[in-house]
């Protein structure tokens, strides 16, 4: 495990589910160049507690380095640390901030939400059950062949972070799964520990992951651990205007060889510095300040037959 100490560190995390989108290239490039610009080191997770397909790890860390990407110290699988989400989960559970949740997902949607409830957020239907409650609900789920979810417990209230992007993100906190009833470490106490122990001080990541981030810094500071600087990114849209993704038609590096697809030159001008020429260029010309902030447009069609970047993107 990289210590925590020195200067600090930037990351990414992909989920090895499959071939990187060029969109979720340009994150990870942006999670770099901000780390590096910064002066700060990069590390790589693979958050693969969820949702694995073979050889997907080694091809998405294989990419960034043939991109010319330096990463410091062994990436860390996310499975492999399963042992440190226990410990963190045990804590939080001596503190009085952990009960079991016998839900389904059909409870949820079906029981009446709280008051200024985030759509989604958990009704507290589990929350103050007594004991002879819970032990009469595990044996229903038991019969079922299921197991009980474990949750956070807080008090509703409103969190905001600083993010260097948006300038701060503010989410109602609720009671989020801590493991799923199947017995995965759900992504963000694991994200939480991992960022924590692994020095990151620094998370780049897609904007569709801000409404995550006053909450996993509550949960960071649940555990004594320090909150991390948040640069929520914008994301890449596809045709529809919906983020981007692997059904829009040609979209990943391998899919994009050999059509023409200039990767920097596109990664540049989306971003609003004119396009690159490759990691050096980006390196010298990356100025977080001066980043487009609203997301863009790729439209694989438009790329099919070898036209220029630059008629594959539009402003949004
Ligand atoms: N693993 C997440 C994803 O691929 C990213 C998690 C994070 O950056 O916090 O979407």
């Amino acid at each position: 495990m990289q210590a925590a100490e020195g200067k600090g560190a930037g990351r990414f995390a992909p989920s090895p589910s499959g071939d990187l989108h060029i969109g979720n290239v340009r994150t990870g490039m942006l999670a770099y160049l901000w780390a590096r610009g910064s002066g700060r080191r990069f590390l790589w997770r693979d958050e693969d507690l969820d949702r694995v397909r073979a050889g997907a790890a080694e091809r998405q860390l294989a990419e960034f380095r043939a991109l010319g990407v330096r990463i410091d110290g062994a990436p860390v699988a996310q499975s492999a640390r399963t042992a440190g989400y226990a410990d963190a989960c045990a804590r939080l559970e001596e503190a009085g901030l952990v009960y079991e949740c016998f839900c389904s997902r059909r409870d949820i949607l079906a029981a009446p939400s709280a008051p200024h409830a985030p759509p989604g957020a958990y009704p507290g239907t589990c929350r103050d059950l007594d004991e002879g409650q819970r032990a009469q609900a595990r044996e229903r789920l038991r019969s079922q062949g299921r197991s009980p979810a474990l949750r956070l417990r807080t008090d509703g209230g409103e969190r905001t972070v600083g993010d260097e992007v948006r300038g701060e993100v503010t989410a109602r906190l609720d009671d989020l799964v801590l493991r799923r009833g199947d017995g995965v470490w759900a992504y963000n106490l694991a994200v939480v520990v991992d960022d924590g122990e692994m020095g990151i001080d620094q998370v780049v990541r897609g904007d569709d992951l801000a409404s995550s981030a006053p909450r996993q810094a509550h949960l960071a500071e649940l555990l004594g651990l320090p909150v991390p600087q948040y640069a929520h990114v914008p994301l890449v849209l596809g045709p529809t205007g919906q983020r981007l993704a692997k059904r829009d038609g040609a979209v990943t590096l391998a899919q994009l060889a050999g059509t023409g697809f200039d990767l920097w030159a596109w990664m540049g001008e989306s971003l609003g510095f004119g396009p690159w020429t490759g990691l050096d260029d980006a390196l010298a010309g990356f100025d977080p300040a001066r980043m487009v902030r609203e997301p863009v447009v790729f439209d694989p069609d438009a790329n099919a037959c070898g036209a220029h970047a630059r008629s594959a993107m539009t402003s949004r």
